[in-house]
């Protein structure tokens, strides 16, 4: 059943009940009050109807006794005279001087005047009434006893007709008729047995209220009653379940995500209260959902950068500034800030955003910050590898803020070292101030502790790299760069070179007999030699200088920024380095006397004066190095201009190079 349906049903109960048990009572009430008031107006009447026969009877006794008292003669001009004045309607005589003609009643007919025992039929004698029918009142009298005169008994009448008992009627308001009186019996209806004094037998009749038209009445209250409820409580459940109804069609919009759903505020009481709040609730939803939105997008774009980048590079300065910003745009923080553990185990600063006050710095500048581990908030965390999340200053040495929340930056876990001690913390991600809210959350401690977990694969996978790299590119007898790495480097170099257009000297180096070291001492020591000469190259050079093991006992050096003559110095250098002490048999053991006399032979050459591409540098020095061979070997020797040529290699050979030993 709706609401309106019940409204509207406790409504009509409420207003029908009582009209329909009212009318009840009404009509009961009615009912009984009309039967009392019946009853005492039959009462009444009564007393007034019998009243009224004891005075008609009084009245013939009158007559009866004015005729009687007269002298005989004049007994029949009196009984005229009271006829003529309707005070009997008839007075009869009996007795020696009778005369019946004058005592006959007018508009009598002869058949009522027969006698019966000296009495006409049907008169009832007031003082002793008789049962039977009856057609008048009688009251009797005797004349007085005077000598011998005859008694003579006067008989005055009064007809009991229709106009009689109306009459009677009349005055006690009811109506009259003859009857035995238990023919009459019932409500409305009092019967009279006839009594001395009241000598009728009479029905006295009530014309009885018709009740069915009260009744009529009473109903068709009811029904305007009840029709107007009906209209009123349809009026009423729809006044109240309308706006209802509105609001339950607009929830449900809302609830199917139309968020510009409002509804009309039909008036200002409760329901128009209601609905005004529907509206506010439904606008700040909106709003509030439009700037989740907001964030969802500015979120969902921050990582799709994020993604870019983790899988585009492995350059650290590119991917933990989008971390960092994406994980304060997850959060709402204010400034963030990410440090990398260093060797010595301070933190270094390596990206920061949204600092302010003494940390409000370039980049450059910003990297070139150190924290003390285990001092602070951010040591703190770097040492004990657990996150902090707190409000109010941290160190002096760190940002100021009101609200802080720092996690480690952890590399992941190796499956195939299980057991083995982690690398411990690399770093810490802390974001300073959240917005809108005086303290970070659990929730922003789960995030932030994701975004530092992508930052802690992005370290490990670079460092991973790195070593790939490092692996891939390095020779692991001697520890120096590979071939591979040469080629890499070497076009590089020419073509920094050549923009600078500055110069870059190559040499090649290859020991001498080397063939002979091994047969002689064993690969072993073979190896060993090969190692120390690697050392030798190492130490003397500059920082800037690549040593390169290009494969075998031959080996490259790349000099940037160097000519001719630098690139002789190095030659001389390192030559004098491998000449002048011989290579000890056991390295842990110096002093011993069995040592390895070693020599290289060095080919020089130089961009751009002995090549313009990498390879014909290379080629250059080669051909150099191939000089100083056949020129006896531990000695070095500068490439020719044009002994690059390949032309020329097969038209006659390379020219002997320049001997220039001993500057
Ligand atoms: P030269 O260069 O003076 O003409 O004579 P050489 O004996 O050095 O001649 P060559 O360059 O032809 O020989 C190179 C030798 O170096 C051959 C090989 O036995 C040795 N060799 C190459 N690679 C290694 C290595 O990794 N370890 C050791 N122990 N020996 C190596
Ligand atoms: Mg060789
Ligand atoms: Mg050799």
């Amino acid at each position: 059943m709706t609401l309106r349906g019940r409204l509207t049903s406790a409504f009509l109960v409420v207003v029908l009940g009582p009209v329909l048990l009212g009318s009840i009572f009404v009509a009961l009430t009615v009912g009984a009050v009309s039967r009392e008031r019946t009853a005492e107006r039959l009462d009444h009447a009564a007393i007034t109807v019998g009243a009224a026969v004891s005075a008609v009877c009084r009245q013939l006794q009158a007559a009866a006794d004015a005729v009687a008292v007269v002298p005989a003669t004049e007994r029949s001009a009196v009984a005229d005279q009271l006829i003529a004045r309707g005070l009997a309607t008839a007075i009869r005589m009996t007795g020696p001087d009778q005369q019946p003609e004058s005592s006959r009643p007018r508009g009598a007919s002869r058949e009522e005047m027969l006698e019966k025992g000296g009495r006409p039929i049907g008169w009832q004698n007031c003082a002793e009434p008789a049962p039977g029918a009856v057609t008048a009142l009688a009251a009797l009298a005797t004349t007085p006893q005077a000598g011998t005169t005859p008694e003579v008994t006067v008989m005055a009448a009064q007809r009991v007709d229709g106009a009689l008992l109306a009459r009677i009627g009349a005055v006690g308001g009811v109506a009259v008729t003859l009857g035995a009186p238990a023919a009459g019996s019932g409500a409305g209806v009092r019967g009279l047995t006839a009594e001395p004094g009241q000598p009728l037998p009479l029905i006295l009749t009530v014309p009885a209220a018709d009740p069915t038209v009260r009744y009529a009445i009473l109903l068709l209250i009811v029904l305007v009653t009840a029709l107007a409820a009906m209209l009123a409580a349809r009026w009423l459940a729809r006044s109240t379940t309308r706006p209802l109804g509105d609001l339950a069609w607009a929830a449900d919009r809302v609830a199917n995500g139309d968020l510009d759903t409002r509804v009309p505020i039909p008036r200002p009481d409760e329901l128009g209260r209601l609905a005004g709040t529907f509206n506010r609730m439904t606008r700040e939803l909106q709003s509030y959902v439009q700037a989740l939105t907001a964030s969802r997008d500015q979120l969902r774009r921050h990582l799709a950068i994020l993604g870019d980048t983790l899988s585009s590079t492995h350059d650290l300065d590119r991917i933990l500034p989008v971390i960092l910003r994406t994980a304060m745009t997850a959060t709402g923080a204010r400034a963030g800030l990410i440090l990398l553990a260093e060797p010595d185990g301070r933190l270094a600063v390596r990206c920061g955003a949204g600092l302010t006050g003494e940390w409000d710095l370039p980049a450059a500048e910003l990297a070139q910050r150190r924290l003390v581990a285990g001092r602070g908030v951010l040591g703190t965390v770097a040492s004990t590898g657990a996150p902090l999340q707190g409000t109010g200053a941290t160190s002096d040495d760190e940002p100021a803020c009101e609200s802080y929340l720092a996690v480690p930056i952890c590399a992941p876990p190796n499956p195939d070292a299980e057991g083995e001690p982690g690398p411990g913390t690399l770093g810490v991600l802390a974001l300073y101030d959240r917005l809108g809210s005086p303290a970070f959350e659990d929730t922003d401690l789960r995030t932030l502790r994701t975004f530092a977990g992508q930052a802690g694969v992005a370290v490990n996978n670079v460092r991973v790299h790195e070593e790939a790299q490092r692996l891939s590119l390095t020779d692991p007898l001697t520890g120096l760069w590979n071939y591979r790495y040469l080629r890499e480097v070497l076009r590089r170099e020419v073509e920094r070179a050549s923009r600078f257009g500055r110069m870059l000297t190559v040499l090649v180096l290859d020991l001498d007999h080397f063939k002979e070291v091994n047969d002689t001492y064993g690969h072993t020591a073979g190896d060993l030699v090969l190692g120390e000469f690697a050392r030798r190259i190492r130490i003397g050079l500059r920082e800037v200088d690549v040593a390169f093991r290009q494969g075998g006992e031959e080996f490259v050096v790349l000099l940037p920024e160097t000519d001719a003559y630098g690139g002789v110095i190095v030659a001389e250098r390192l030559g004098a380095a491998v000449r002048d002490w011989p290579v000890p048999i056991d390295p842990r053991r110096p002093d011993l006397d069995d040592r390895i006399s070693i020599s290289v032979s060095i080919g020089i050459a130089v961009f751009p004066e002995h090549g313009n591409t990498a390879q014909e540098v290379l080629d250059a020095a080669d051909v150099a190095l191939y000089a100083a061979k056949n020129s006896g070997r531990d000695t070095y020797r500068l490439a020719e201009r044009g002994s690059f040529d390949p032309a020329a290699a097969t038209t006659g050979g390379p020219q002997p190079p320049r001997q220039v030993r001993g500057r």
